[in-house]
């Protein structure tokens, strides 16, 4: 990393963000200011997914271990991976039994797909699911919110009719392409292909890999080559970006599985009454919020889009006299769903802009004399540029529109 750039678990701290503990060795806690970005990026994904047509559900944390025993992920995805318990109901209980903290959603989003007999109407099926996911990481392998042991993930699965894949696939690869064109990420996709530990027959694979390829040509998309790389129940088509440091990271991803179907016996109802097994999609888009959130902030060093900054305008009154104004002026914001503050603390301009300026919060709303006798704001970026005078309500119509934009 170069040098005058900040690691994320340094800005992390200097903003009051986020931090990690010995207590919790790879999940992090949350202070106020670093919750702010996380629960825009969670309204963010659930407009997104609301509008193309999901619905959210939720699912258990711990559950019986047996569960990852019928989907295979005990042994493909490794027990030695995930949190398993051994709990017995009270001390004289002869039978403990084997509980896992759950490290994916899939096995019980088949639950809730089994809840009841399905038919061909309700296909496709978009479960989205925001889940705490935990992982086991080596203690010296994580690394701030770029390697965690509990993750939060915006994941989802697709129950789809065979001839609903194309559609589906495009939908997610343009969901993809948006969200990240949004925050000025290069991209790249990579086509993932059967690993050698895998499940499912060869029939599967040649279809499941035959369906991805034909969604990536329609679309005209190029995507590089991850041969073997594919998840054990299914080829995948990952999106990989470049952050401001020049470092690729793979974070959504979109998975076709004929497996998991097969091993949780699921079904609907076809036009004939008979029955069919439905296709099942794995999708996240940033794949988890923990290490979105910390190469954001890499990325960004701490100077987050308007939308996500925790503090959007600070006023500061130029003497005490104006305080009671720019106190007013700061509820007025507060009441538009502007995050606002104001500092009145007894210091010189210079020294608020400073501290400001080190929050990285992106407008100054300066307030003398002058300002309140004809209820203006002058108003500057973070970065020291001059924006000139503002009334209220024009000030807001801006930063409105920049909000709105997520620019
Ligand atoms: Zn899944």
């Amino acid at each position: 990393m170069d040098k005058k750039l900040k690691d994320h678990k340094q800005i992390g701290q200097e903003l009051e963000l986020f931090f990690t503990h010995d207590y919790a060795p790879g999940a992090p806690f949350w202070l106020p200011k670093g919750m702010v970005i996380f629960k825009e990026l969670e309204r963010y994904i659930r407009e997104l997914t609301e509008k193309a047509g999901y619905v959210e559900t939720s699912t258990p944390i711990m559950v019986k271990s047996k569960l990852f025993k019928e989907s295979g992920h005990w042994v493909k995805f490794g027990e030695h991976n995930m949190y398993n318990l051994t709990l017995a109901d009270d001390e004289n209980d002869q039978h403990p039994e084997s509980y896992t903290l759950k490290p994916m959603n899939c096995p019980e989003s088949t639950i809730l797909y089994r809840f009841r007999p399905r038919t061909y109407k309700e296909l496709p099926l978009r479960l989205a699911e925001l889940g705490r996911l935990h992982r086991r990481e080596k203690s010296g392998e994580v690394n701030g919110l770029l390697r965690v042991r509990q993750l939060t993930m915006d994941d989802a699965h697709l129950y789809v009719r065979e001839n609903q894949i194309f559609d589906e696939v495009s939908a997610i690869l343009d969901m993809m392409i948006a969200f990240y064109k949004n925050f000025g990420f290069e991209y790249e996709f990579r086509f993932a292909t059967r690993p050698d530990q895998r499940a499912g027959t060869d029939k599967m694979w040649d279809k499941a890999e035959k369906d991805m390829e034909d969604v990536l040509k329609k679309k005209g998309i190029k995507a590089g080559d991850k041969k073997g790389d594919g998840a054990f129940y299914g080829p995948k088509i990952d999106l990989h970006i470049k952050d401001a440091l020049d470092r690729e990271w793979q974070l959504a991803t979109v998975q076709l599985d004929f497996h998991m179907p097969e091993a949780f016996d699921l079904k609907y109802v076809n036009e004939k009454g008979k029955f069919e097994r439905p296709v099942m999609i794995h999708r996240a888009i940033f794949g988890s919020f923990e290490r979105f959130i910390g190469i954001l902030t890499e990325h960004f060093q701490g100077a987050f889009p308007l939308w996500l900054s925790p503090i959007q305008i600070i006023l500061l009154p130029i003497t005490e006299t104006v305080n009671s104004y720019a106190e007013k002026l700061n509820q007025d914001l507060l009441e538009l769903n502007i995050r606002s503050e104001v500092d009145i603390r007894n210091e010189k301009l210079g020294a608020k802009i400073r501290d400001a300026t080190l929050q990285k919060v992106p407008y100054l709303g300066i307030i003398g004399e002058r300002e309140m006798e004809d209820e203006s704001i002058s108003v500057r970026f973070r970065s020291g540029k001059d924006l000139g005078k503002f009334k209220l309500p024009d000030l807001t119509k801006k930063l409105r529109q920049e909000i709105d934009k997520k620019a």
